[in-house]
């Protein structure tokens, strides 16, 4: 239905569209993803274009015209993000952390703890540039599965139940497998699954770290988890 509403969004992407506008996409926390039409944003003296750049964190009034896209007909500043820009990785990191979001939660259906774990890191990425690392990425997407419906099982074998030797991972069963189920899986190391299960259970700010052997091993866990399950391919996080 037609009519205008109010929303926080975190712009995603912008893209250039016509001669002076923009597309964006937005993830909201009461509507999801949200793609919006910001007329004129591409002028010199828009007010509404320096505040709609990806990463923004913003208050927006939007109006549902009868095509696809709303329009922007108001934008206020929740959080500019300015400090991540200036450095190139936390700004990798957070346009990393953007695509996962983009790619993984593309429908109209809401997802406040998504929204606010996508809010959470780029405040701590802002806040805390030496944060942006790799284990710190990690950790965020791992969360980003939980939020999403995908988390995997750490606790005991995905396919029987076992709670020892627990030394694969299997993206078809959905977790760690014992050595009986070790069909399908690839090696993980004990040092891998811990980062695995203390990511998972420690506040983003405080996301553990671990060797690089286990963090590749960490990284395809998680990853081969989202093509199998969500039939999401993110690229790695290096
Ligand atoms: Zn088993």
């Amino acid at each position: 239905m037609p009519g205008s509403f109010k929303t926080e969004a975190v712009v995603l992407r912008s893209i250039r569209y016509g001669e002076a506008d923009r597309v964006l996409h937005l993830y909201t926390p009461d509507r999801g993803r949200v793609g919006a039409m910001a007329k004129g944003a591409r002028r010199v003296r828009s007010r509404l274009g320096g505040r709609l750049e990806p990463l923004s964190r913003v208050r927006l009034v939007l109006h549902e015209g009868r095509g696809e896209l709303c329009t922007v007909s108001q934008v206020d500043t929740v959080h500019a993000h300015r400090a991540l820009r200036e450095r190139r990785a936390p700004l990798e990191r957070a346009a990393q952390a953007c695509e996962a979001v983009l790619r993984l939660l593309d429908s109209t259906e809401p997802n406040p703890p998504a929204y606010n774990l996508l809010c959470n890191e780029l405040s701590l990425l802002d806040a805390r540039p030496e944060r942006a690392t790799r284990a710190q990425a990690l950790s965020f997407r791992l969360k980003l599965l939980l939020a999403a419906g995908f988390a995997p099982e750490l606790a005991s074998c995905a396919a029987c139940g076992e709670r020892e030797h627990l030394g694969g991972f299997s993206p078809s069963a959905g977790g760690v497998v014992c050595a009986t189920c070790e069909a399908g899986s690839f090696p993980l190391s004990p040092e891998a699954h811990h980062f695995l299960v203390i990511a998972l259970a420690s506040p983003l700010s405080e996301a553990p770290d671990a060797p690089e052997r286990s963090l590749s091993q960490a990284d395809r866990a998680i990853a081969e988890t989202l093509e199998h399950h969500a039939h999401v391919r993110l690229r790695r996080v290096a």
